[in-house]
Order: structure tokens, then sequence, then C-alpha cells
């Protein structure tokens, strides 16, 4: 080969890390014990519980900035999803031609376990959650890793399971090269994180098709046959894969049939259309491991969901408070209203990511009797309900919020929290929202 400038001064053998979350601090874990000399840099603050790791494994690390210099000898680059593509060290590293990859591409070269990938705009979380407790209840040597937890590296370097479910955000799909998982679910795609996608959802449509871009004929591909963004990224990208189509309209509540063998959704402990679905895709994949039936029928009648996800918050005089924090975009809300069969008051609001509010319309104008506001700036909900909702109220805290849904709110209502927002404006994250909103039900009573 011949020498170019930047291959002689390269070191082949040193990686780094950009981002020492638990994404980069996994890939340095695992980078480290593989041999590689491994250096961590974050643009900003680095946790204290990740510093003492770092340490303990004899790992160098620097924060609050890039040695550019330092990083651009190294052979390769590990980039945490959060490092976005436009940050200047990644723009140097590509116009360098170093190899910039995902802490998922990384760890999946030092595992032959069967992978099950699971991405979508919702229900990633509750599906790989579902899919887990499926594999666990069938006995299988399971673990549970990715965008949920702990990273997938950090549980390649530090356990040995014959099977992963990995939840994959659009973020750690697009540094991946060669990553194929054996089953990819592709559960949706609805329009969020545009932000990252120069504002262009057929970008996000195409970053989220790259969960199947590697596969073959060998692998699995199981997707949204309804969804008209998953079709139409199956058809411009295409899949080797073999595909397993599921359609949320044929499943019905009264037969639930999943590759013929017939399910009851009175016992999946998970209520609504979406979570119908999403239990539909852990079923199918489950079907594809072979997995017995009485034992994905055990698992469905015992899952526990992770908190915020439509979760129960409380019952105060004869009026229900519903937390679903975690709905950050329209989609997740439309699902949340069409899953309620009682009058709501719906608290709504925060960062808004671009929403186009119009598809709620239908929902919120057969079964919203009052919106209460919870956010800095209110006047896009404003706009997009002042005329089909009566009763309107802005509020600047999660107690005054359920407050105020009191004060309208009659028995037999529900109380429902589905911001269709990100939290930031008010809250540290959308957990910090679900557990003040709680706290604030708590103290009603
Ligand atoms: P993710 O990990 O993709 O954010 P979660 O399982 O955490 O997904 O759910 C996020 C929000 O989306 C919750 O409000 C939940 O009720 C809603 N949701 C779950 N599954 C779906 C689905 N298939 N379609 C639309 N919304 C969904």
């Amino acid at each position: 080969m011949k020498e170019t400038k930047r291959s002689q001064v390269i070191n082949r053998n040193q990686i780094a890390i950009l981002g020492a979350g638990e994404s980069g601090v996994g890939a340095a874990i695992l980078a480290k014990q593989k041999g590689w000399e491994v250096f961590v840099s974050d643009f900003g603050q680095i946790l204290d519980k990740y510093k003492t790791e770092l340490a303990k494994y004899e790992i160098e690390f620097e924060e609050e900035g890039h040695d550019t210099e330092r990083i651009l000898k190294v052979g390769q680059v590990i980039k945490s999803p959060g490092v976005p593509n436009k940050a200047p060290i990644v723009k140097a590293l590509l116009k360098a031609g170093i190899p910039v990859i995902s802490e998922i591409e990384f760890a999946a070269q030092y595992t032959d376990a069967t992978i099950i990938g699971i991405t979508g705009s919702n229900g990633k979380t509750t599906t790989t959650n579902l899919m887990y407790h499926i594999l666990k209840m069938a006995r299988y040597n399971a673990g549970i890793a990715g965008n949920i937890g702990y990273s997938f590296a950090r549980m390649v370097a530090e356990a040995q399971y014959d099977y992963y479910v990995l939840e994959i955000s659009s973020f750690q799909l697009d540094d991946i090269r060669f990553f194929a998982p054996d089953i990819a679910v592709l559960l949706n795609i609805t329009p969020d994180h545009l932000d990252r996608y120069d504002y262009n959802f057929d970008n996000y449509i195409a970053s989220k098709l790259r969960i199947t871009m590697n596969q073959t004929a060998q692998h699995h591909l199981i997707y949204n046959a309804e969804d008209e963004s998953v079709q139409k990224g199956i058809s411009k990208e295409g899949t080797e894969a073999k595909t397993h189509a599921i359609r949320p309209s044929g499943l019905k509540t009264d037969k639930w049939l999943v590759n013929d063998i017939e399910f009851s959704p009175d016992e999946l402990t998970i209520k609504g259309k979406h979570n119908l679905f999403n239990a539909s895709c852990a079923i199918r994949a489950a079907q594809l491991l072979e997995i017995e039936v009485n034992d994905i029928k055990k698992a469905l009648r015992t899952f526990r969901n992770d908190p915020h996800r439509l979760e129960k918050a409380g019952v105060v005089n004869e009026v229900e408070f519903i937390n679903d924090s975690k709905a950050t975009n329209v989609d997740a809300v439309w699902y949340a209203l069409d899953a309620m069969t009682k009058p709501v008051i719906w608290i709504v609001g925060g960062v808004d990511k671009g929403n186009d509010y119009s598809a709620l319309d239908e929902l919120v104008s057969e079964k919203v009797k009052a919106i209460i506001c919870m956010g800095i700036d209110n006047s896009k909900v404003h706009e997009a309900f002042a005329t089909q909702v009566k009763i309107m109220e802005d509020t600047q805290s999660a107690k005054e919020a359920v407050e105020v849904a009191a004060k309208y709110a009659e028995a037999g209502d529900v109380v429902l929290l589905s911001p269709a927002c990100a939290s930031f404006d008010l809250f540290k994250n959308y957990k910090d929202r679900g557990e003040q909103f709680k706290e604030a039900v708590k103290n009603l009573s």
C-alpha cells in the first residue's frame, strides 16, 4: 500500500471515543479489554461515576474540550449517539478519512450472540422490554441493552449472553457500517429529532432503514406494513432480509392473531392499540426464535412496562390520573388519547419539536374537555386547539398543572399528562416531569 502522509502518523491500535456517557464509557471498557489503546474525549463535563470507572480501568480521558491533534492521529473513532455529525471534531475526522463508527457497531464485532434490534419513533422501550421479558420467561440466556439501561458494549465486555435485545435509536444507526441484527423490528416512523436530520423527514426515514441495510437472506425484518413512511423507506432502500409484515388494522381486540396463533388481548398487561401492535412484533420475533406459545402467553400476563408510559398515577375523588410523560411527540399522544375511554383533561406542552397538531383534531374534539398547557411558551397549543376546546389554561409547573386540572375534573374523568413535547423548559428530563406529576397527584389527596 502506498504510504500517505496520514498513514505515517496514524496509530492503528489507538481508538478515540467521543462522549463519555453510558455508551462511550461502555465502548471504552470493551476496547480496553480487547487490547486497544483507548482515549476518551468529552466536549462537556463527565459525570463523576463515569470518571471513577474510567480511572478504575486505567483509561485516559479528557473533558470540556477535544484535543483535536491527538484524536486525528488514531486509527478509529467511536462516536456516542449524542454527538452530532455537525460537531467540528466529527467534521475534521470525516475530512481526514478516519473511520467514525457507533458503539453498537463496535460492540457487535465482539459477540456471536443472536441480536434482536428494535427501532422506530415510538414504542422502542416497551417492545424491547417485552421481548426481553419473553426471552427470560422462556429461560433463554438473554441480555437487554442499547438505548435502554446499559450500553451494548458494556454488556459484551462484562457479560456472556446468547441473545441480546437491543433498543436502537436512529442516532446509533447513523454510524453503523456492517452491523446487521438477526431479527430487526421497525415499529413506525413519525417526524421526530428533525433538528439532527437537516429538518428533512426523508433523511430521518433513511436513517431508520439502516437497521436492515446490512441484513441478508438469513436475517429477518419485522415491520409495520401500514406505516406509510416505513413502506416508503423499504421500497426506496430495499431489504434482503425475510420480511414479516404486521398490520395494526388487523389486530382486533376480540381476536388477536399473530402468524395464525391466537392470543388474548385480555392477557396483555399493557393497554391501547399501540401496545397490541408492539406486542405483536415481539411475539413474531419470539416465534422466529421458536419460543413456545405458553411461555409467550405467560410473559404477556406478567409483563410490567417502565414508568411514564400510560402509567396509572392514582385516583383522587374518582378522577383517574395517568402519567404519559414519555409521550414527547404527536404520534405517541394520538395513541394515548385513542386509548382513553373517559372524558379527558389533557396536560400538554413543553419544548415543541416542530409539532403539527392537526392529526389530533378529531380525538381532541371527541374526548378532551379541558386543556391545561404546561410550558413556558404555550402559543402553538393555543393556536392549534383554541376553536375546539373551550377551557384552556396556562401553567408553569407540574404542581400547578395538576391542581388546575383537578379543579376542572369531575368524577369519572381522567387527567392525562401526555405532553407531545420535550421537557427541558421546566424539567430536567421526561422522568423528572413524570415524577413531579406523580408527586403532585399524591399531594392532592
Ligand atoms: P420509545 O422508546 O420509542 O420512546 P416508549 O415505549 O418509551 O417508546 O414509548 C414512548 C411513548 O410512545 C409513550 O407515550 C407510549 O405510550 C407511546 N407509544 C408506545 N408504543 C407506541 C406505538 N407503537 N406507536 C405510537 N406510540 C407509542
